[in-house]
């Protein structure tokens, strides 16, 4: 397999051949015209010259026809003649009926097959003064012949035609193209090289890059970074992004073994707890009452487990993106009925106060299980973080393109240096404390809350003060006109 190096410099010489034979064409066709035209001029000239020594004559009152003559060649004045004989090149002067009455010296000197073609190209030769190219076998060259009109002045003449040698036509495109075919190949091997040397030195840094990077996510060594040196300028960019890549994996990495040291931690102490009912149980000497509360209390352990494994699970499969969101249109007034009369419930085992003052009829496109853990959720906490004699309230607000569902609580609040990190998987402000007590939680609720606002294209947002208590605020979005809004990320 041919390399990149090698690819990529092919592909350039290949375009630089392209580019330079279009060129050395449109040159080569230029020059060939330009020299035509030279030697049109050049041919013109003549003809004017010939054209003038003959009007000259006229003018001066000297006889141009000898009509006394029968030879063609003689019918113009030996006077005439001997100054048209003094112009170079090819000069024939032709009469009204299409006779050449005069031939210059280079004409007379062709050989028969040429004199037949110049005598029948003649014939066709435009009086518009367009050029007219043909070959001369025998001399082997190319003539140009131009048509000169004399307008029947003096009477009898109609034109003269006059040529000259065209070889140079095709002589001076071809010096030019041996140069070029001598100088392009140069400089497209001398491009080439500098390609090929250039690439190597691009595929070098490249190759150190991709070394370095490997070596960085070999896994133990994510705190490294790529480092810019002049070297890898050009990829300044690429190694940016890089860099920010291993930041993201990095961060990932540390998140995940957070996340298994949390939860195998949140785990080890039902274990323990587990273990020890059952072996108070199992004691030979307990008695059954007391057998049967270390059963009930091991009971309550398994429940918890099985509480944070389903948690557990729900983060997963959302962060694998494989839990879905079955949204349909959901009445949020009846939902948030059935939330308040459960808080009802919790609060007044509680001892708090649950109020729902204020509710709005507003239709979401929701997943409706989902929507009900995440306001119990906020709910459960408002009154759970709420000492007896507090109060929690509820309520629906609707707005332009939004609804919102809010639990204030006038609880223990959160403290500003706690607050940035509630809504992170296994944080609980007071982690001793929360364990022990009976409202311990594992600190997941919010985090899972926070997904399924985000789910539903909202947001879970919170404000809160310590020891004046919190306001927890979701977010839905919907159509402007009340209609349920589709546009929410499945
Ligand atoms: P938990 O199961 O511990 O309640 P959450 O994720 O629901 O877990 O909450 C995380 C932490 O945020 C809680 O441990 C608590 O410290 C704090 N918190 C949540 N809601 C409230 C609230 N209404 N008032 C005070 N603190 C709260």
């Amino acid at each position: 397999m041919l390399s990149t190096r090698v690819k990529l410099t092919a592909a350039f010489v290949a375009g630089l051949i392209a580019v330079t034979a279009t060129l050395v064409l449109a040159v080569l066709t230029a020059r060939n015209n330009a020299v035509y035209h030279d030697i049109a001029l050049y041919a013109a000239a003549q003809g004017d010259l010939a054209a003038r020594v003959i009007t000259d004559a006229a003018k001066a009152g000297d006889s141009v026809l000898a009509t006394s003559d029968t030879a063609l060649i003689q019918r113009l004045s030996p006077k005439v003649v001997s100054r048209l004989q003094s112009l170079p090149g090819y000069i024939v002067v032709v009469d009204t009926a299409g006779r050449a009455v005069y031939r210059s010296n280079d004409v007379m000197a062709l050989q028969g097959s040429d004199m037949a073609t110049l005598q029948s190209q003649l014939a066709d030769l435009p009086n518009s003064g367009e050029a007219l190219i043909f070959n001369l076998d025998s001399r082997q060259e190319r003539v140009l012949f131009v048509s000169h009109s004399l307008g029947g002045n003096p009477p009898r003449l109609s034109r003269i035609a006059s040529g000259a040698l065209a070889t140079r036509a095709t002589t001076v495109p071809r010096e030019y193209l041996l140069d070029a075919l001598i100088i392009v190949p140069l400089i497209i091997g001398v491009a080439g090289i500098a390609a090929f040397l250039f690439l190597g030195r691009t595929q070098r840094q490249l190759n150190e890059i991709t070394t370095e990077v490997a070596a960085i996510t070999d896994g133990r060594s994510l705190h490294r970074r790529l480092a810019l040196s002049e070297e890898t300028t050009d990829f300044a960019d690429l190694m940016t992004t890089l860099n920010a890549m291993i930041s993201r994996l990095e961060m990932s990495f540390a998140g995940l073994r957070r996340f298994t040291a949390d939860a195998s931690h949140e785990l080890k102490t039902p274990l323990a707890v587990l273990r020890a009912d059952v072996e108070r149980a199992m004691m030979e000497t307990s008695s059954q009452n007391e057998r049967m509360i270390a059963l009930e209390e091991a009971l309550q352990e398994v429940r918890r487990m099985s509480d944070l494994v389903e948690s557990l699970l729900t983060l997963a499969r959302a962060d694998e993106g494989r839990l879905d969101i079955h949204k349909e249109p959901v009445e949020l007034q009846p939902l948030v009925q059935e939330v308040y009369e459960t808080a009802l419930i919790l609060g007044e085992a509680q001892g708090v106060t649950v109020n729902l003052p204020f509710t709005a009829d507003v239709v979401v496109m929701a997943d409706r299980t989902r929507l009900r853990q995440l306001f119990l959720n906020l709910v459960t906490n408002a009154i759970k973080y709420t000492p007896a004699g507090g109060k929690v309230e509820l309520g629906v607000g609707r707005h332009p393109g939004n609804v919102t569902f809010a639990v204030r609580d006038t609880g223990i609040g959160i403290s500003a240096a706690d607050f940035p990190h509630i809504f992170e998987r296994f944080w609980r402000a007071d982690r001793v404390r929360s364990r022990m007590s009976e409202r311990g939680g594992f600190g997941l609720g919010l985090a899972i809350s926070q997904w399924i606002a985000q789910a539903h294209g909202g947001t879970l947002t919170a404000s809160s003060r310590l020891g004046r208590g919190s306001l927890f605020t979701v977010t839905l979005p919907i159509e402007s006109d009340g209609q349920p809004s589709d546009n929410a990320a499945r």
